[in-house]
């Protein structure tokens, strides 16, 4: 297991596969659903088998990119020769699907986390990279397979997710070299800025609404929390997929450097996204608490209460405030 392998030698894995079976990390987002349709069309296009193999729903703002990709039979595709996860630095973020992917003959991990860890038998982990799906569009080329209007649509949206729409740090010259490069292959890139920030349902409203009257703010304001738990989604009729964008919206309060938002899964399980504007490590907290992620954006599992969560992580996060 080496720490980093060429493109060129994950590509080559790649052509001389027949069958493939691509993972996701769970909750999808669009660079880990993005990066997976797309590889999964372009091999199909190329004549070989391929699927994307999830555990959890597609969440709906990114449906559109699941042409007929997804499935959760493991035997979708029998005995693959190669298995790759996309956009998942550890098995942890695949966790039952981790004994299908190491069933592949060979296995390929393609990422770009900065706390990520080799742990297949081919690894290619790009941190500087905006978004997995600037990998694979470096990886179909290594291949030379084209790219279509539906495979270019599911790498732009990777890419404008992961970069918050080309305004976060981690966008790069790269990154609009490459969604450049897309507009090439027909896309329709107005149509998925409706699909991914024009279609706020009133759940969604009436959620956020309810997130935002618990706002906690700390640190003189530099530190911003908030939560939601199953009874807050029960009385507003809304999903845990319609709070996505809430850890955003407190990042984006005037002042706030880094932000928290808490969700409770089920009873004891707390899920946390992190968010840091500028000089923040949400990475360092995550890593704390058995998580990871990248510096400005990153996440963790806490097994306790909602108040004892929001004591520790307050707790983590003004510790780390110490020092900016
Ligand atoms: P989000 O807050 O959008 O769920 O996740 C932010 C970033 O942190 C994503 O890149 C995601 O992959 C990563 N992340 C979120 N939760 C975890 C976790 O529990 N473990 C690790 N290693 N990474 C996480
Ligand atoms: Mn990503």
């Amino acid at each position: 297991m080496k720490e980093n392998d060429s493109i060129r030698e994950i590509a080559e894995r790649l052509l001389a596969a027949e069958r493939v079976l691509l993972f996701p990390h769970i909750q999808m987002d669009g660079d880990a659903l993005g990066s997976a349709a797309a590889l999964c069309g372009a091999l199909r296009s190329a004549g070989k088998q391929a699927a994307v193999l999830v555990e959890d729903p597609v969440p709906e703002y990114i449906q559109f990119l699941d042409q007929g990709y997804c499935t959760e039979d493991p035997e979708a595709i029998p005995s693959p020769d190669v298995c790759v996860c996309v956009d998942c630095g550890e098995v942890s973020r695949f966790p039952k699907r981790e004994k299908y992917f190491f069933q592949g003959k060979t296995t390929i991990c393609v990422d770009h986390h900065t706390t990520s860890r080799p742990f297949a038998d081919y690894n290619y982990i790009d941190p500087k990279a905006a978004a997995t799906a600037e990998i694979i569009y470096r990886l179909l080329t290594a291949m030379e397979l084209p790219i279509d209007k539906e495979t270019g649509e599911a790498l732009f949206t990777g890419i404008c997710t992961d970069t918050g729409n080309f305004q976060y740090s981690n966008t790069t010259k790269e990154s609009h070299l490459i969604a450049a490069a897309l507009y090439d292959s027909g896309i329709d890139h107005a149509g998925i800025a409706v699909k991914l920030y024009q279609n706020t349902s009133l759940e969604k409203l009436r959620i956020t609404n309810k997130i935002l009257n618990g706002l906690r703010l700390f640190c003189e304001g530099r530190a911003a929390m908030a939560w939601v738990d199953q009874e807050m989604l029960q009385q507003t009729g809304a999903s845990m997929e319609d709070t996505e964008g809430s850890v955003e919206t407190l990042r984006n309060i005037k002042g706030v450097e880094i932000a928290a938002f808490l969700k409770e899964k089920e009873a004891g399980v707390i899920k946390v996204s992190m968010r840091a504007k500028t000089d923040g490590n949400v990475a360092k907290i995550a890593e704390k608490f058995g998580g990871g992620g990248h510096v400005k954006a990153a996440g963790c599992t806490l097994r306790t209460d909602m108040e004892t969560a929001l004591g520790q992580l307050a707790e983590a996060m003004e510790e780390s405030l110490r020092g900016i």
